[in-house]
């Protein structure tokens, strides 16, 4: 894509009371922009992001056998009465229509999703089952105030896991994590796998944390993978570590960029989800349910991996592959270089603008944080060359033009 032909421009200014350095990096640069508290917009930059991390997780989410679907946000009030949630969630937002009939935003849709599965689920043939979408959930957040870590409005991947008993959901469970490790590893993300409470409905539940200074949440850790959230931990800072009886235990701030836990039939009880066996008698169903906040991921990999020019992305999740820059002087040699890049199969923003200096083009390139620079200068373009550089490291190599194509 050509840069002069972007709509966003970058800003110097971040948005007004915007205090969190993923939202000022974000609407800076252009891929986001900053509606009311916890209300974004993506841009053009910030989908192409939020795709691809979108892609991460549908793979991970259909190599388990995820079925993906799509299920409304505006939902009947009936639903979360039965669970008793129309009450007891604080953060739901209730609306009424102009007949004064209810609904509330969906900020989580167990309500929609488990009466939609008994229209489906009879027998124990038709289990083990798991259902997941990606949609945007509402929630009535007290502190919207960290960017697109805590939004109102937010996109989320959440799964559901449907059991003949609960054997099979923890089995099912132990899956889960495997695919949980996965996603945040290709998304450059180092998510420590931290138990914590299961709140309502279990025991326990698993929490995938990242640590970093701009977490609201606090983990206690060790080097070996041991690691509990602070609010149910049995142990303090400085401890040895009860799992492997050597490290000592650190205490650190860190996001929740997913979750895992068991529903047990606390749902499948609510709405009568229940199965025959085969001998014809009925149980409940159980359940399992695993969220991965796509806002919150993509606001967590920049405050992990950013420097003082920018978002140094990891190339998994990058807008583009490459940034080609043309200075002047060497117009002619740009548009040779894009096309060799296209004709190489590369993603790549080709910054071509006419109006900007050599000091903003760089400059705009660390903001924008694409891993690897392509520079064409009238130097490089008299030697037929272009300079490669990757975002985060000042060392470069020179390439041909002509072999451009086969960067990476
Ligand atoms: P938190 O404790 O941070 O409020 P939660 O326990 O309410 O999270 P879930 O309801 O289980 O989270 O949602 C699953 C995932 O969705 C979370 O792990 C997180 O990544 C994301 N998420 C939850 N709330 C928000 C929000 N307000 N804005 C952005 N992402 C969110
Ligand atoms: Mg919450």
């Amino acid at each position: 894509m050509r840069q002069s032909a972007l709509f966003t421009k970058t800003r110097k200014e971040a948005p007004a009371n915007e205090e969190s350095t993923n939202a000022k990096l974000l609407c800076r640069a252009g891929f986001a922009q900053k509606e009311m508290a916890g209300v974004y917009s993506f841009l053009p930059l910030g989908v192409r992001v939020l795709n691809k991390i979108g892609s991460i997780i549908r793979e991970e989410m259909e190599a388990v056998g995820g079925q993906e679907v799509l299920l409304p946000a505006l939902q009947a009030k009936e639903n979360w009465v039965k669970t008793g949630r129309w009450e007891s969630m604080d953060d739901l937002y209730k609306l009424k229509d102009r007949g004064n009939r209810e609904f509330a935003l969906g900020p989580t849709h167990e309500e929609i999703l488990v009466p939609l599965m008994k229209q489906f689920v009879a027998s124990y043939k038709d289990l083990p089952v798991a259902v997941y979408q990606l949609q945007n959930k509402f929630r009535d957040e007290l502190r919207a105030k960290s960017g697109l870590l805590r939004g109102r409005e937010f996109l989320m991947k959440d799964m559901y896991s449907f059991h003949a008993d609960e054997e099979d959901m923890k089995n099912y469970y132990e899956v889960m994590k495997g695919a949980y490790r996965n996603v945040f590893s290709r998304l450059g993300l180092r998510a420590r796998e931290t138990e914590a409470s299961g709140g309502t409905f279990s025991d326990f539940s698993h929490e995938y944390q990242v640590l970093t200074e701009a977490g609201e949440d606090t983990i206690l850790y060790c080097e070996c993978g041991f690691s509990q959230n602070m609010e149910i931990a049995t142990g303090k800072h400085g401890d040895k570590c009860p799992r492997c009886k050597k490290g000592t235990l650190l205490e650190g701030k860190s996001i929740e960029v997913g979750n895992i836990f068991p529903l047990k039939d606390r749902f499948s009880q609510a709405f009568g989800l229940s199965y025959s066996d085969e001998k014809g008698k009925a149980h409940l169903v159980h359940m399992g349910c695993y969220g991965i906040g796509l806002g919150r991921a993509m606001g967590t990999i920049v405050e992990v991996h950013h420097d003082e020019k920018g978002i140094v992305w990891p190339a998994s999740v990058a807008p583009f592959q490459a940034h080609l820059l043309s200075l002047p002087g060497a117009e002619k040699e740009g548009e040779k270089a894009y096309a060799a890049l296209l004709g190489g199969g590369v993603e790549v923003l080709f910054d071509d603008r006419q109006d900007a200096t050599p000091g903003e083009k760089f400059a705009d390139a660390d903001l924008l944080g694409i891993p690897l620079r392509v520079l064409v200068s009238e130097k490089t373009a008299k030697a037929k060359k272009v300079e490669v550089k990757a975002r985060g490291e000042e060392s470069s190599k020179l390439m041909e033009i002509d072999k451009i194509g086969t960067l990476l």
